[in-house]
Parts: structure tokens; C-alpha cells; sequence
């Protein structure tokens, strides 16, 4: 990225834990559409994942992710190895605190410390001016703007719209280990959301009804387990009261052994 700096080239990076999909593409493209130099990261995480979580099941295709880099125009694809990123002699992580105190940071301790702590490394190495996360993973995007401005990192972080499939679930890598009756339920998921937005819409403001009305839909699919509703400010990540801005309806469903999460953001256009 240095040598793209110093020919005036703006450089762009799109980290992923790889077997890429749709959601992934939609990424790549808004950073090769407004970076002239571009890397997409490819690593699994390990300090990402909880000891119960899956990370030895995580989804890994290569071949694939490297095609869809190639047609895609990708300049650099970085696919370090678990002990480049972790040397045994590896002693440093990232706490951000307060945005992480909720939603997934609740239900998966350690999880944002290792997001965090790869993001920076990830950062340092490849140093773009630009990164991109995808709204699907809001708090995520969240957490990285907090460490990009508490650490002073020169780089200006992207967030990218949710791609869904045609029936609204969000593209996931997860999403592979559905059986047909789980990716059938999992749609639940994302009507919820959206009949929060609607009740937003409406004027609803009292956040604890709007919340038990998408927890009422949610219960109505037995091959679902609820991981977590909530209505959260945007902004901080913390759960709200009343809607009196923009919030985000952001929830984690367990389908089968699949766990998947999703979000929404509700604005009242007339407020
Ligand atoms: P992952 O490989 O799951 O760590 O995701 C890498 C990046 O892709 C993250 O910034 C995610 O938020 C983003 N991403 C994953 N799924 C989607 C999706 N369906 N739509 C948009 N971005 C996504």
C-alpha cells in the first residue's frame, strides 16, 4: 500500500475470514469502484472465536475466494498464516470498551478483543487509506470507528448495505450449514426486524413493546432459539428506552447449530 501511496494511488482494504459470497463481492466492488490500489485479507481468526464456538467448522473455500479476488480485480490478496498473525511470542490485544458491552460483546466475551486486535494488526500491516466492513455486522463497523479514532488511525472507515437473498436472509458464511427446514426458519429472522421498522415507521416509540412484538414473531418458529432482541443506539450501541432518533433493531437467532445475526436500522423519515 506504500508503494500506491507514493505514486498518489488511494488504496483500499476489505478484510474477510474468506469462503466468500455475495456480501463479500458488494464489498470488494465499493473499494476497487473508489480505491485505485486494493487488498482483500483472507484469515480465519482464532482469538475471534469463543472455545465452545466454531471455528474448526468455519466455512473455508480458497479456490473459491481466489477466483471471485481475481474477477474482481483485487491487487493483493493477504492470507497470512495463523502463527504470521500469532507468533507464539504474541502478548498484545485491544479492549474497546462500552460499544462492545452489548448484543454480541454480552454473548460472546473475548470476541470484539479479537476482532479489535486483528483489525489493528491488519491495519498496520497493510496501512490503506480506506477499509470496509458490511452493515450486517453493525457493531462491528462500530467497534473499528471507535479504535480507528481512540488509536488515531489514518484510515477512513466504509460501511457497506447488507446483501440478502431473495427471501431477505443476510448472506452469511453460516448460512452453508443450514438444512432446508433451518433456512426455511431462519427467514424469521429478518421479518422480525422489518416489522420493527414498520412499527418505527408508525410511530411506535416505547422500545420494550417494539421488542416484544419481534420477540412474539420470533417465538412463533420452533427451530428458533433466541440469542438476543434489542433496540440500540446506532451511534453507541447501547440499548434505548424510547426511539427518539434513528436505533437499530439488531438480533442474534440460533437455528439448529447455526448461529446467525441481523440488523435494521429504523429512522421515521417525518421525525
Ligand atoms: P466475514 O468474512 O464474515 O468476517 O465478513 C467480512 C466482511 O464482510 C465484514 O465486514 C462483514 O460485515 C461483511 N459481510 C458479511 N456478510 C455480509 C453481507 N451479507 N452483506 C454485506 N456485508 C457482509
Amino acid at each position: 500500500m506504500e508503494a500506491a501511496r507514493r505514486g498518489g494511488l488511494s488504496s483500499g482494504f476489505v478484510p474477510t475470514m474468506g469462503a466468500l459470497h455475495e456480501g463479500h463481492r458488494k464489498l470488494i466492488q465499493a473499494a476497487r469502484h473508489e480505491c485505485d490500489w486494493l487488498a482483500v485479507s483472507i484469515f480465519v481468526n482464532p482469538t475471534q472465536f469463543g472455545p465452545e464456538e466454531d471455528f474448526d467448522t468455519y466455512p473455508r473455500d480458497l479456490d473459491s475466494d481466489l477466483a471471485m479476488c481475481r474477477q474482481l480485480g483485487v491487487d493483493l490478496v493477504f492470507q497470512p498464516g495463523r502463527d504470521e498473525v500469532y507468533p507464539a511470542t504474541h502478548r498484545t490485544f485491544v479492549e474497546v470498551e462500552t460499544v462492545t458491552s452489548h448484543l454480541c460483546g454480552r454473548f460472546r466475551p473475548g470476541h470484539f478483543r479479537g476482532v479489535a486486535t486483528v483489525v489493528l494488526k491488519l491495519l498496520n500491516i497493510l496501512q490503506p487509506d480506506r477499509a470496509y466492513f458490511g452493515e450486517k455486522d453493525a457493531q462491528q463497523t462500530v467497534v473499528v470507528r471507535q479504535l480507528v479514532k481512540d488509536l488515531n488511525l489514518p484510515v477512513d472507515i466504509r460501511q457497506v448495505p447488507t446483501v440478502r437473498e431473495f427471501d431477505g436472509l443476510a448472506i452469511s458464511s453460516r448460512n452453508q450449514h443450514l438444512g432446508p427446514q433451518e433456512r426455511r426458519a431462519a427467514t424469521v429472522l429478518f421479518r422480525a426486524l422489518k416489522e420493527i421498522r414498520t412499527m418505527v415507521l408508525q410511530g411506535a416509540r416505547d422500545a420494550g413493546r417494539i421488542r416484544r412484538r419481534g420477540l412474539r414473531l420470533l417465538s412463533q418458529e420452533p427451530l428458533v432459539e433466541v440469542e438476543y432482541l434489542e433496540m440500540v443506539d446506532p451511534e453507541t450501541m447501547q440499548p434505548i428506552s424510547q426511539v427518539r432518533g434513528p436505533a437499530r433493531a439488531a438480533a442474534a437467532i440460533r437455528v439448529g447449530g447455526v448461529r446467525l445475526i441481523d440488523n435494521l436500522l429504523c429512522e421515521d423519515a417525518g421525525r
